[in-house]
């Protein structure tokens, strides 16, 4: 998907050309509180964003709007919200992180193994996407939007998810006799938390490393774009 009368978001040098791209690329709305970032660490954080969607164009509805949160203490976040009768999913990049990239840096280096193998401002972001893409699953899953929280909530769509890369990987020589909960350690620490972080983990891991990221992070990517092709 390439944007219409732009140059697209490398080549960018404002907040008002990253916002027209986004807008006119994938309909995301980018706030106003983005421009009180460090203009070259959010966009790495947009080109993060951009990955995901570029594999996965039919998430791009599912993205109402990017914002900044000053106040947060978490890198980036993805949220759900509940809003007239539907659901309305966002992303949020951290004043404290992508408000500098010399300080992102430098925390993702002190955290060591808790992210995947060469974690960066970008590959977080798609962390965050790998969150959507299990709120629209449970979402396009689900009769009603009640359902659907309920089934965000217990996690149900990444345990169904990762569980079945484990099953595919155990298959292999590299999982073979392994549990769930190493093939899913080794991945990250963070990926340990629950499920959900689990799959954005491996979402990141593979937008991180490729052909030569975690196997059950290739597994799980291989099953998202099948049930979200
Ligand atoms: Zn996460």
């Amino acid at each position: 998907m390439s944007s219409r009368g732009g140059g697209g978001l490398a080549s960018a040098t404002t907040f008002d050309q990253m916002r027209q791209h986004m807008q006119s690329a994938y309909s995301i709305r980018l706030d106003s509180s983005i421009d009180k970032l460090e203009f070259e660490t959010a966009k790495q954080g947009l080109l993060g964003v951009e990955d995901v969607l570029r594999e996965l164009p039919q998430l791009a509805g599912s993205i109402k709007y990017i914002d900044a949160d000053m106040g947060t203490s978490a890198y980036a976040y993805a949220q759900a919200r509940y809003s007239a009768g539907e659901l309305e999913f966002h992303l949020s990049m951290s004043g404290w992180a992508y408000g500098s990239g010399e300080t992102i840096k430098k925390q993702i280096e002190r955290d060591g193994t808790f992210h995947p193998p060469k974690t960066t401002a970008r590959s977080m972001m798609a962390h965050e996407v790998g969150h959507i893409a299990e709120y629209t699953l449970a979402d396009r899953e689900s009769a009603s939007v009640g359902a659907a929280i309920g089934v965000m909530k217990k996690r149900r769509v990444s345990t169904n998810i990762v569980g079945a890369a484990c099953k595919q990987v155990k298959k292999t020589p590299y999982g073979k006799g392994k549990k769930n909960n190493e093939l899913i350690e080794s991945v990250s620490g963070y990926a340990s938390k629950n499920r959900s972080e689990a799959l954005a983990e491996c979402v990141g891991d593979y937008f991180s490393n490729g052909k030569s990221s975690n196997p059950l992070s290739q597994a799980v990517w291989g099953i998202l774009k099948e049930k979200l092709g």
